[in-house]
């Protein structure tokens, strides 16, 4: 293998995260406004062949591990085609997937036949209209049925992402451990971030995580530290004991883990981010055929991305050491 992708901080990058629209078929409250959201023209975004160019140079240098998101990434046409070409390419091992869960069900056996491997689901609410007021609009029945979906074709593990929001979820806790279980699937609670939440009054809203636990506790049940959900990153874990499921606690916000990021983002209009938060970008689409200038880039990215971001300053109302990024989470894909 060439050289691995590290930065100065000596952190080695081996995961990307690929963001295949801006656009989306919900318009959750923290992400997006209800109307007035300008998309990308459609000739504005990378092609699958792009993409697969992008990833095939970054593979070479270490990247194992993709996740698909967007936007919703399956109002793409055909994503289970880019999954074949991605799974195609040597040294890719993982292949995950992060969708909103409404048009996954029908195209569960397709994506796995493609070569995916995982999947993480966005829900925020197990009450029907609770869910509705969220994604504005979105039917929970399509989310539910994509879960069992997934079950069903052995997609392992399966991961439900619930964004906490105090007021608004935050009496779920216990619903969404009770799930837990029964079955076998890993909650990941995550701490509401200030990207991209559309002037959601951001600041009333955020909850530290400990609220799961404490609410674990009151519920009287004992949460063993779980440390064998693959693929977690940053994932604290637990399990309830007696438990089929587990549950992760994501906070960025109140305890970042910048130390151990390992990833680099590829946004739909092909910019390459080396940090979720801050601005800095790199524009890919005029070096995809040129190997060796596509890894130069590569190496820029790296050789500027910050130690960590600064999402607690933005809470205590603190200035910031960099620029933070303009684009919506919709715009990056989490
Ligand atoms: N549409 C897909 C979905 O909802 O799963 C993929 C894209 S969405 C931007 C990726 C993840 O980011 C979702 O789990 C969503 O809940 C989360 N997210 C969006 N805005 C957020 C925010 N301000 N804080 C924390 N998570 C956020
Ligand atoms: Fe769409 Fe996902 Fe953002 Fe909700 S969180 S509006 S589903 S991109």
């Amino acid at each position: 293998m060439s050289q691995r992708l590290t930065d100065k901080f000596g952190r080695v990058h081996d995961y990307l995260r690929i963001s295949v629209t801006d656009r989306c078929n919900l318009r959750c409250v923290y992400c997006m406004p209800e109307e007035g959201m300008q998309f990308e023209p459609e000739e504005r975004l990378l092609t699958f062949e792009e993409i697969a160019a992008v990833v095939k140079v970054l593979a070479a240098y270490g990247v194992r591990k993709l996740r698909l998101t967007g936007g919703e990434p399956l109002v793409r046409k055909n994503l289970e085609q880019l999954v074949a070409k991605l799974a195609a390419i040597p040294g890719i091992e993982d292949i995950a997937l992060t969708t909103n869960g409404i048009f996954f069900a029908p195209k569960a056996e397709a994506f796995r036949a493609a070569g995916l491997t995982r999947i993480n689901i966005s829900l925020d609410s197990l009450k029907a209209d609770r869910f509705r007021l969220i994604t504005r609009g979105g039917d929970i029945r399509k989310v539910l049925g994509s879960l069992e979906a997934a079950e069903r074709v052995g997609l392992q593990p399966i991961k439900l992402n619930v964004v906490l929001m105090k007021g608004l979820n935050d009496d779920e806790i216990g619903d969404f451990l009770r799930l837990t279980l029964e079955r076998d699937i890993q909650v990941r609670f995550i701490e509401y971030m200030p990207i991209g939440h559309d002037g959601h009054d951001w600041k009333s809203r955020y909850i530290p995580l400990s609220a799961v636990l404490d609410r674990c506790a009151e519920l009287g049940w004992t949460a063993e530290p779980w440390g064998r959900v693959y693929g977690n990153g940053p994932s604290e874990n637990y399990r309830i004991r007696g438990a089929r499921g587990s549950f992760g606690l994501i906070h960025p916000v109140s305890d970042h883990f910048c130390e151990s990021c390992n990833r680099l983002r590829l946004t739909a209009d092909g910019n390459i981010k080396p940090c979720l938060y801050w601005a800095d970008e790199f524009n890919v689409r005029q070096y995809i055929g040129d190997e060796k200038a596509l890894a130069d880039l590569f190496f820029r990215a790296l050789d500027i991305k910050p130690q960590n971001h600064e999402m607690a300053k933005a809470l205590a109302g603190e200035g910031q050491s960099h620029t933070p990024t303009a684009r919506r989470m919709s715009q990056i894909g989490g």
